[in-house]
């Protein structure tokens, strides 16, 4: 192996075992748990490492840093997730290449996502993201609907050709009454995510946990684990 496939290769063994103890410590099994890899900032060689050591699930946040990467790994049995801020005349470039989208935060991406996918002939789950640090009717920092809008947005979606609701994803939030307190905020998610699913069986996918804190995520009972220091190292930028 070349020494970024081992150095890749170790980082992953430790994140599953991370992963593992987390599910054993709360009486889940560990295919519940979905790891994705965030590949950020880092190329598209890195990827094709991955994938190699087994990885299935890979996310970005920059469509810029995404378009040409998922374009050069075409050729692999990936699932593609977007899961940064998205403005709506990006909507139509990531519909080319994303599986998930798990930012959406705004009826007007619903509808830039809907006609994009339906353009490009694809079908895109959809999570809405929701920002914890957000009063009632706001958009977080880090992007997100506040609580009181995922309703609104969830029927946005369901009614939207091309597009499917998948659940719920968040951010820990840095400011705001659960600042530092990742377990609580992914308590208060899981509330939420059950609230929807009560009416929505299907949106089943909750989508939380980095590199600092999956133990708390899959703790509260997270479907989606977003990884990415962890696995690829300390980014070089900001990302
Ligand atoms: C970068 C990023 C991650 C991964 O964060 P790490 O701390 O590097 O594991 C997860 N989710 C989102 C939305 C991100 O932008």
């Amino acid at each position: 192996m070349t020494d970024r496939k081992t150095e890749l290769a170790e980082n992953l063994a430790r994140v599953e075992e991370r992963i593992a103890s987390a599910c054993a410590a709360a009486g889940r099994e560990r295919e519940d748990v979905t790891l994705i890899v965030v590949t950020k900032t880092y190329p598209a060689s890195d990827v094709r490492l991955l994938h190699e050591l087994g990885v299935r699930h890979v996310a970005e946040n920059k469509d810029q840093d995404a378009a040409p990467k998922a374009a050069a790994c075409a050729d692999l049995d990936l699932t593609w997730h977007f899961v940064g801020q998205l403005q709506t005349n990006k909507a139509r470039s990531v519909a080319g290449y994303a599986h998930v989208v798990q930012s959406v935060d705004r009826l007007k991406l619903v509808s830039a996502l809907s006609s994009a996918a339906g353009r490009a002939g694809r079908e895109l789950d959809c999570l809405i993201q929701v920002a914890l640090d957000a009063e009632s009717g706001e958009r977080g920092a880090r992007g997100g609907v506040a609580p009181e809008g995922i309703e609104e947005l969830a029927d946005a979606v369901e009614a939207a050709p091309g597009l499917r609701l998948g659940g719920l994803m968040t951010v820990a939030p840095l400011t705001g009454p659960y600042a530092g307190r990742q377990r609580a905020a992914f308590d208060r998610l899981m509330e939420l995510a059950s609230r929807l699913r009560v009416t929505r069986p299907a949106a089943n996918m909750v989508s939380a946990g980095m590199s600092a804190d999956l133990e708390d995520a899959v703790a509260a009972g997270a479907t989606h684990v977003r990884i990415g220091t962890a696995v690829l190292g300390v980014r070089p930028r900001l990302g």
